[in-house]
């Protein structure tokens, strides 16, 4: 067999295993939208049947031949051509997913399962100890299977890299101690500035039927094409691109606070155009026709969320129709009003309630102690603890209790150590990528005035979405902006958004 037709049945192959993805995660959003609640046993044998398949299909040894054989053509003497970065991205998953040993996976499937079940009894009665056997057990084999995988540095390298392929933790730590830094002195002018926004006016009844309206509205204008894709309700959001023409998301509604639904659906819209942007017609099957990380995919989700839905411009276009949908709550409301109040900035205990400023110091705490955790600098007992001492000191409110302390997150328990930095990740690009759109194209944010969104759409497909995987995530951010990941971006926009919201 010659290294061209090795390639040929790798794709083929691999078209295979990711029809099975995404069967899977189609049973997977109707696990979480419509299926009836006793089907939940069978649904999950489905999964777990599906899951096997799967891992059989992409680990056996015939693939590993094939990419063997594949990779002694000279593919790789254009490294960024479609062949070579998909066989790459294929080498990449195929030691990542052949390294652990069975028992090792067994185990952690196992141990992270019941773990999940005690973390979740554990937060209801505010009861960090009942928790920690169970934590001490997951973190340990965490650890294992960063051995397994191996590393060079630190051993959270190899944790990191799961979601944020290439990232390095060091680099990382270095852009978010100066993130930290700056939003802790925003923090504190917020807190003395001389105005307030009213939020009472979007914490107010706003009709859900309307909501949704408007919600699809808001989708349809900035590009989420409604014949390649749905908008569900579930309690978590979510989005999920299962292949070829569709791609699906979720949002819940509040019917006394007009945010959450809001920029929820403009939220999982953002992750929904990247995937609907990525050459799928082309590529599905392959690396080339999937998104680059976790941290690109949040950009992206964030971009529409921050950069556009809580921009003026963006509320210039969309506040007069807002105001003759919701009639009762927003009628007699200026824009300006309206805007502050959207963009309310309050210290409080929950990540996932937190505002655009806050969130991200949720995360670098986050990140700090399982970094530390993995470098044996903390051990496990000690972590509500360390939670709350720096949780006062970044964000200036105590916790008084560990269930809207350490026992928040379902991560942790879940085995997934090493996924918190890409939420922050996604901000930091979200706004590098866009600080660079608006300098390529002036009159982006003029734009959005007068409902047009193209551009910055158009701008992203062509930068970031066509390349699928072809660059890692900093390489990307170097290749688009011309610059290293860098947290000025992020902070510059914020003090002078927020700056103009508080006067200061
Ligand atoms: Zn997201």
């Amino acid at each position: 067999m010659t290294a061209h037709e090795a390639y040929e049945s790798l794709k083929q192959h691999a078209r295979e295993v990711a029809i099975i993805d995404s069967c899977s995660g189609l049973l997977g959003w109707d696990e979480r939208t419509y299926m009836p609640r006793r089907g939940s046993q069978f649904r999950a044998e489905q999964l777990g049947y599906l899951a096997g398949l799967r891992h059989e299909k992409f680990t056996s040894p015939q693939f590993g031949e094939l990419l063997a054989t594949a990779e002694s053509d000279g593919f790789q003497d254009q490294p960024e051509s479609v062949e070579a970065v998909n066989l790459r991205e294929w080498r990449r998953e195929y030691d990542l997913a052949t390294k652990l040993p069975k028992s090792l996976v067994e185990e952690i499937t196992r141990e992270t399962t019941i773990a999940q079940g005690v973390w979740v009894e554990a937060r209801k009665k505010d009861d960090f100890q009942s928790f920690l056997p169970n934590l001490e057990t997951v973190i340990g084999l965490t650890k294992q299977m960063a051995d397994a995988y191996g590393w060079e540095g630190e051993r959270y390298n190899a944790l990191l890299d799961q979601y944020e392929p290439g990232a390095k933790t060091e680099e990382v730590a270095e852009v978010f101690t100066v993130l930290r830094k700056e939003l802790v002195t925003l923090l504190g002018k917020i807190k003395d500035a001389p105005r307030k926004p009213n939020t009472k006016i979007v914490e107010q009844a706003f009709d859900v039927e309307k909501q949704r309206v408007f919600g699809e509205m808001v989708c349809r204008a900035i590009g989420f094409d409604f014949s390649a894709g749905r908008l569900d309700i579930t309690t978590h959001p979510f989005c999920s691109g299962f292949g070829i023409g569709d791609t699906r998301i979720t949002t819940r509604y509040n019917p006394n606070r007009l945010n959450d639904a809001l920029f929820g659906t403009m939220h999982e819209a953002g992750h929904a155009l990247y995937e609907m942007g990525i050459k799928k017609e082309d590529h599905f099957g392959t690396p080339m026709g999937e998104s680059v990380s976790l941290g690109i995919h949040e950009s992206q989700s964030r971009m529409w969320e921050n950069q556009v839905g809580r921009s003026k411009e963006f509320w210039t276009y969309f506040f007069p129709m807002a105001q003759g949908i919701f009639r009762d709550a927003l009628s007699d409301v200026a824009l300006d009003d309206f805007y502050a109040a959207i963009n309310d900035v309050r210290p409080s205990y929950i990540r996932v309630e937190a505002d655009e400023a806050t969130y991200n110091l949720h995360i670098l705490l986050r990140f700090e102690l399982e970094r530390a955790m993995m470098r044996d600098e903390i051990a496990t007992k000690d972590l509500a603890g360390e939670w709350r001492k720096r949780f006062e000191e970044y964000l200036g409110i105590p916790v008084d209790n560990d269930r809207q302390g350490v026992l928040q997150d379902v991560h942790w328990s879940a085995g997934l150590i090493g996924y918190f930095p890409t939420y922050s990740l996604g901000n930091l690009y979200a706004a590098q990528f866009f600080a660079k759109a608006e300098a390529d194209l002036p009159n982006l944010k003029a734009g959005f005035a007068h409902g047009n969104f193209e551009h910055l759409l158009t701008w992203l497909r062509e930068n970031i979405h066509v390349h699928g995987r072809r660059y890692r995530a900093t390489e990307l951010a170097q290749r688009v902006t011309g610059k290293e990941l860098s947290p000025q971006p992020l902070i510059d926009s914020l003090n002078t958004k927020f700056g103009a919201i508080y006067g200061f």
